[in-house]
């Protein structure tokens, strides 16, 4: 019992037992050993922490949002001091590679507070000149923000959205997921250290009925940013809308890659496996469907399993490591029934199709799939249209780039895509013909933070990303003023 980590919630500036008795458990997926315990918060937690939002609300508010913008540089030098604690808890929570949590999860957390500090200190309001008035648009705290987040990358998502709703002057209640609450914490644990004014960030932990779904419905919230999967979109957005909430759902996806005949299969395979696996394919923007080229089809299906072969999987503590294991036993059995149902659909399983051979006897109870790679499934049946969110890309044939673009628009998801190509006007126009918020040509998951992030259909309303985060966090007054 010694070694399970008991996590509190962070309310008003300080770390308080939730209101119930109950624990959520907390397993380390590479092996299924319990590592942590949460509490299972009630409303009653939400209600204590929405208070000390509120009570903070107006002396956050009143700062200037450079004043703001320092506390956020402030947070991120306190962060990054603790960044390789960041990256450890992360690949212990998640089951994620070492090497990803430190350059991508660990990074990308401290990045995003000094991000929107910039940001925050080159925010200029606009002026619209009229011939007999003057028109000023104040951007105003919404007041308290409801953050909710999923595991996939816990402390990435988390500080994407503490950190421009602070700086836009509003106060925040977290709930991150409770499948991976470690680095939520370790950032209540740098708010506090650094002194941020009590109840301006407060966290609670907890499960999405019982914690989740009070802090959707609190009247005292005025806006809710939601990262999760479709179903609990539709939920939250049900949940929110009666009180007229301010409303950012980023959502699941179910992403194309597309592989036009001219590209550089030699060049570019790096790129399209790192597409397909990152994170085990537990990356929203992952690209689960690969469109190739009927003529280059047999060659580049080779180089491909070719590559997906000599990636590495295991110990995700151990530097090399390209792969770790999925989140949670409930999630591999979703993703192997998947694999079930594409055979039953017709598909050819190339490779991997269950847990990595030869995995270390220590590891035998984590949560592992190999890398799947599967041919011959219909381009709509429910394998190559549902989203699985694990390391398992199906393959399909396209004879031009018409159909291809059928084929990419054939889900109900419309988050994100790449197309792979050496014509890149050819690729450019492509793009513009696919239903996603973003497509990448010639490379993927190439971000730009001050970019619109988001989806269409049933993969989000909203955007969020730089201005746009702005401007979600904050509600544009305008001020007209007749000469
Ligand atoms: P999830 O929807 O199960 O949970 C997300 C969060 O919502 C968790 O904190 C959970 O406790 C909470 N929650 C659950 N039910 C709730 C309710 N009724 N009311 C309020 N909160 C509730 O998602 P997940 O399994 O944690 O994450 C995986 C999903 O997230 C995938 O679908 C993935 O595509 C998506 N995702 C999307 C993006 C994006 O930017 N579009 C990024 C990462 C992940």
């Amino acid at each position: 019992m010694s070694d399970i980590t008991e996590l509190s919630n962070f309310i008003n500036g300080e770390w308080r037992p939730a209101n119930c008795e109950h624990w959520i458990e907390d397993y380390s997926p590479a092996n299924g050993a319990h590592i942590a315990r949460i509490p299972c918060s009630s409303s009653e937690d939400i209600d204590a922490a929405v208070e000390a939002a509120l009570d903070a609300a107006d002396n956050w508010a009143n700062l200037s949002i450079a004043e703001r913008a320092d506390w956020l540089d402030t947070i991120a030098g306190a962060l990054e001091e603790r960044a390789e604690e960041v990256a450890q808890l992360e690949s212990l929570d998640t089951g994620k590679p070492i090497s990803l949590a430190r350059s991508v999860d660990a990074a990308r957390s401290v990045a995003n507070f000094r991000f929107f500090a910039e940001q925050g200190r080159e925010f200029e309001s606009e002026v619209f000149e009229m011939s007999d008035a003057t028109n000023r648009v104040v951007y105003k705290p919404v007041g308290v923000a409801g953050l909710i987040t999923p595991w996939n990358l816990p402390l990435y998502l988390l500080s994407w959205k503490v950190a421009p709703a602070l700086l836009m002057g509003n106060t925040v209640v977290a709930k991150p997921s409770e499948m991976t609450p470690m680095t939520a914490s370790l950032l209540a644990e740098v708010i506090e250290d650094v002194g941020l004014p009590r109840g301006v960030f407060n966290l609670v932990h907890g499960n999405g009925i019982d914690a989740g779904a009070p802090l959707t419905s609190h009247p005292d919230v005025n806006l809710i940013s939601f990262t999760g999967g479709t179903t609990t979109g539709r939920e939250v957005a049900k949940s929110a809308s009666s009180g007229f909430k301010k409303l950012s759902l980023e959502l699941g996806g179910k992403n194309a890659t597309i592989i036009r005949a001219d590209v550089d299969i030699e060049n570019m395979i790096h790129g399209i496996v790192r597409a397909s696996f990152l994170n085990q394919g537990q990356v929203c923007l992952c690209g689960s469907r690969i469109l190739i080229h009927e003529s280059i089809y047999d060659t580049f299906v080779e180089a491909f399993l070719n590559a997906v072969a000599n990636m590495v999987v295991g110990d995700p503590a151990d530097e090399g490591t390209e792969l770790g294991a999925l989140i949670s036993a409930a999630h591999r059995d979703k993703v192997l029934s998947y694999i079930d149902l594409a055979e039953e659909e017709g598909g050819d399983i190339l490779c991997g199709g269950g847990a990595p051979v030869g995995i270390p006897q220590a590891f035998e109870n984590g949560y592992w799939v190999s890398p799947t790679v599967i041919d011959g499934l219909a381009p709509d049946s429910r394998c190559s249209t549902e989203e699985i969110f694990g390391p398992v890309v199906t393959l399909h044939p396209f004879s031009d780039d018409e159909e291809a673009i059928e084929i990419a628009n054939m889900t109900d998801y419309g988050l994100a895509g790449s197309i792979w190509t050496a014509d890149i006007e050819a690729g450019s126009a492509m793009a513009e013909q696919i239903d996603s918020g973003m497509i990448w040509v010639n490379c993927w998951l190439h971000r730009d933070l001050r970019v619109p992030f988001g989806g269409v259909k049933n993969s989000g309303v909203g955007r969020e990303g730089g201005r746009w985060s702005l401007g979600f966090f904050s509600e544009a007054i305008n001020i007209c003023v007749k000469h």
